[in-house]
C-alpha cells in the first residue's frame, strides 16, 4: 500500500522470519520493485514491457511507451534536503499510479525519471487525454510532510507509439521514447505542451505576436513623407502594428525580432494589400500620393516578387507610386542573389530605396551598383543633430552623393522643428519625422490631410536653421573659390550686408553692431581676402584665418541657439 506521502507502509519488516514462503515473495518484490516509492523498478518494466507488446499486437490496440522527468526537482532537493526530495519523488509516484487505469503500468527508473505504459489506448485522442492527466496531477502542489513547504514541480515526458508493423524491440522502444524526452526538454521554452512524441516534430508555442498576427491584428500606421520645396504631402510610409484584442499595440521593434521570416514575409504582404486598399481610398478623396514599404531583406524568399506582384495587379495601383524600402543594415545587400530580387522589383515597375542609410553598414559605398531610386537617411543620425551639429556635413555630403547618382534623399527622424528648419534651409528634398507628422492610422491620416496646409515659411526660420543654411554657403563658396573663382563677384563677398545670412540674423533680431552681426561681417572680410587670392588660396593664411572666422561665426550662432532655447524653455512636440 502507498500512502500519500508515497511511502510503503512497513508491512515486510515484520514478517516471521520462519516463514519462507512469504520470505521469497517478499526478496522477489524487492528485486523488482524500487525501495523508496515502493514502484516497479527497471527489472520489473523490462519484463512488463515485452508482455504489454504482444497484448498491444493481439488486441490490435495502441500501446504509448512513455518516460517522464521532472523539471524543477533539484533545485528542490537543493533547497529542503534530501529527505524533502525523497518525500517529493514518493508523492509523485503515488499520483501517477493514481491517475493511470490500473492495467496500465508505471516504473520508476531512478533519479526523477519514471516509466510509464499505457495500453489499450483507442486513439490518440485518448492518449492525450490520459496524458493531461497526468500533468495535472503532477503539477498540482506538493506539501512537503516533513516541513508543511509548498513545492511544484513540472514536467518533460518523451512518447513511442508501439506498431505491430515495425518491429521494435523493447529497447529500441525505450531509446526512442528517451530521444522525445531529450528533444522535449531542449525545447521546453517553446514547446506548446509538456510532451514529445518520437518521430514527430515538436508542437512550437506561439508567442504573444503570432498569435497575434496568425487572428489577424495587423493595422498599418501612416507617416506622411513632405516635399520640402512644395511644402507638401506627397507620400507615406507604411508601418507596421500589431493589435490585440485587449487594445494593446505593439510595435515592430517589440515584435520583429520574435517573428519567424515566414511569419514576417505574412506579415508584409498583408501590409502591402492593407496598404494598396488604403492608398485607393485616397485617390478617391482626392489625395494622389506614393506610398514606401518596408521589406526585411532576409524575407525575400523565392515568391516573394511574384506574391507581390500578384497583389499589386489586384489592387490597380500604378507600380511606379510604390516604394520598397530595403534595410541597409544587413549583409543582404552582398548576396547575389538579392541583386537579382531587387532587379525583379523593378521591373515590375517598383521603386527602390535603401532604407536608415548611416545606421551603420557600408553599402553606402555600393550605391552605384544598386538599382535603388530613393535612399533614406537613419532617423538615429538626424535627430542626433541638435547635439552634434557638426554632423550636418554629413547630411550634405550625403545630398550630393544623391545629386552625383541621380536617386532621391529622404530625411528621416526630422523630430524638432529646428532640425526640420535646417533640413529645409540645406535644401533636402523630402523629409519625415515628428516634426511634420507621427505615424498616424488611416482614419488621423485623413484627418492630417485635410488640415495640412501649405504654409510659405521665411527659410531660415530660426538660428538652427541659419547655421545649417550657413555650412552650406560657406561649404560652396570653399568649391568655387577653388574651382572656378572667374565666377565669383569678390567684392560682394567681402560685403556681409550683400549676403543673405545678413537679413536672416537681421530678421532673428540681431541687427548691425550686434555681436553676431560682428562676427559674421569679420566672416565675410576674411573671405573677400581669400577670395581675391583665387586658385593659390588654399595654403595661405588668409585661408587659415578665413576659418578661424568662420569657426567663429558658426560658434557664435550655436551659442545664441543655446541661449535662445533655455530662455524659451520649449514644450516638446
Ligand atoms: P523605418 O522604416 O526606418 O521607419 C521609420 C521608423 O522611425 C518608424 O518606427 C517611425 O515611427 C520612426 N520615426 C519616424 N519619425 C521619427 C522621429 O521623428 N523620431 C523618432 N524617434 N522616430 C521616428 P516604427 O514604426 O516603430 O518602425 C520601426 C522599423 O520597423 C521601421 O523602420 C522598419 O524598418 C520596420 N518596419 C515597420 N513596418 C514594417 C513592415 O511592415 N515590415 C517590415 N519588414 N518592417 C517594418
Ligand atoms: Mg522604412
Ligand atoms: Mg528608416
Amino acid at each position: 500500500m502507498l500512502e500519500e506521502d508515497g511511502r510503503e507502509s512497513l508491512t515486510w519488516t515484520v514478517i516471521d522470519v520462519t516463514d519462507r514462503h512469504q520470505l521469497a515473495k517478499e526478496l522477489a518484490h524487492q528485486a523488482d520493485h524500487d525501495a523508496l516509492t515502493g514502484l516497479p523498478n527497471r527489472r520489473a518494466l523490462n519484463e512488463e514491457i515485452g508482455e504489454a507488446m504482444a497484448r498491444a499486437t493481439r488486441h490490435g490496440s495502441l500501446l504509448a511507451v512513455a518516460i517522464l522527468d521532472l523539471d524543477g526537482y533539484k533545485p528542490i532537493n537543493d533547497a529542503h534536503g534530501h529527505e524533502a526530495g525523497d518525500s517529493v519523488l514518493c508523492i509523485i509516484a503515488h499520483r501517477l499510479r493514481g491517475v493511470v487505469r490500473k492495467t496500465d503500468f508505471v516504473a520508476r527508473l531512478g533519479g526523477d525519471e519514471f516509466v510509464l505504459l499505457v495500453e489499450d489506448c483507442a486513439d490518440m485522442d485518448e492518449l492525450e487525454a490520459v496524458f493531461a492527466k497526468i500533468e495535472v496531477a503532477v503539477c498540482a502542489s506538493i506539501v512537503l510532510p516533513e516541513k508543511g513547504a509548498h513545492v511544484t514541480v513540472g514536467l518533460s515526458m518523451g512518447v513511442c507509439l508501439y506498431s505491430p508493423t515495425n518491429e521494435m524491440g523493447p529497447d529500441v522502444l525505450l531509446r526512442y521514447a528517451d530521444l522525445a524526452l531529450y528533444q522535449s526538454k531542449t525545447h521546453k521554452a517553446d514547446r506548446s505542451r509538456y510532451w514529445a512524441r518520437y518521430g514527430e516534430a515538436i508542437p512550437q508555442r506561439q508567442n504573444i505576436y503570432q498569435r497575434i498576427l496568425a487572428q489577424g491584428g495587423v493595422d498599418v500606421y501612416y507617416q506622411p513623407i513632405l516635399n520640402s520645396r512644395r511644402g507638401q504631402i506627397v507620400g507615406i510610409e507604411a508601418l507596421a502594428r500589431l493589435l490585440d484584442h485587449d487594445g494593446r499595440i505593439f510595435y515592430p521593434e517589440a515584435f520583429l525580432p520574435q517573428l519567424t521570416l515566414e511569419d514576417i514575409s505574412n506579415l508584409g504582404e498583408l501590409v502591402l494589400s492593407q496598404a494598396l486598399t488604403d492608398l485607393a481610398k485616397l485617390d478617391a478623396l482626392g489625395w494622389s500620393l506614393w506610398i514606401s514599404l518596408n521589406k526585411a531583406p532576409a524575407a525575400f524568399g523565392d515568391h516573394c516578387v511574384s506574391q507581390m506582384a500578384g497583389i499589386i495587379a489586384a489592387s490597380g495601383i500604378d507600380p511606379s507610386r510604390i516604394t520598397v524600402e530595403i534595410l541597409e543594415s544587413s549583409d543582404f545587400l552582398e548576396h547575389h542573389a538579392a541583386l537579382s530580387v531587387m532587379h525583379a522589383l523593378k521591373e515590375l515597375g517598383l521603386h527602390l530605396a535603401l532604407d536608415d542609410i548611416g545606421s551603420g553598414y557600408a553599402s553606402l559605398l555600393r550605391l552605384q551598383e544598386l538599382p535603388v531610386d530613393k535612399i533614406k537617411l537613419d532617423q538615429g543620425l538626424i535627430r542626433a543633430l541638435e547635439a552634434r551639429p557638426q554632423d550636418l556635413h554629413f547630411v550634405r555630403a550625403i545630398q550630393d552623393l544623391a545629386m552625383e547618382l541621380q536617386v532621391d534623399l529622404v530625411v528621416e527622424g526630422v523630430e524638432g522643428l529646428d532640425i526640420l528648419d535646417a533640413m529645409i534651409t540645406m535644401g533636402v528634398p523630402h523629409l519625415q519625422g515628428y516634426a511634420i507628422s507621427r505615424p498616424l492610422s488611416f482614419a488621423d491620416l485623413q484627418q492630417f490631410l485635410s488640415c495640412h496646409e501649405l504654409v510659405d515659411q521665411k527659410r531660415p526660420e530660426g538660428l538652427f536653421g541659419c547655421y545649417a543654411g550657413s555650412m552650406v554657403f560657406h561649404s560652396t563658396i570653399k568649391k568655387m573659390i577653388l574651382l572656378n573663382p572667374a565666377d565669383l563677384d569678390r567684392d560682394a563677398l567681402s560685403d556681409a550686408r550683400r549676403c543673405e545670412a545678413h537679413g536672416v540674423l537681421s530678421r532673428l533680431g540681431y541687427n548691425d553692431g550686434s555681436h553676431l552681426a560682428g562676427l559674421h561681417e569679420a566672416y565675410h572680410h576674411a573671405l573677400g581676402k581669400v577670395a581675391k587670392l583665387g586658385l593659390g588660396a588654399f595654403n595661405s593664411p588668409e585661408w587659415g584665418a578665413m576659418e578661424a572666422a568662420f569657426a567663429a561665426f558658426m560658434d557664435g550662432i550655436l551659442e545664441e541657439w543655446g541661449s535662445r532655447k533655455a530662455e524659451k524653455c520649449v514644450t516638446p512636440i
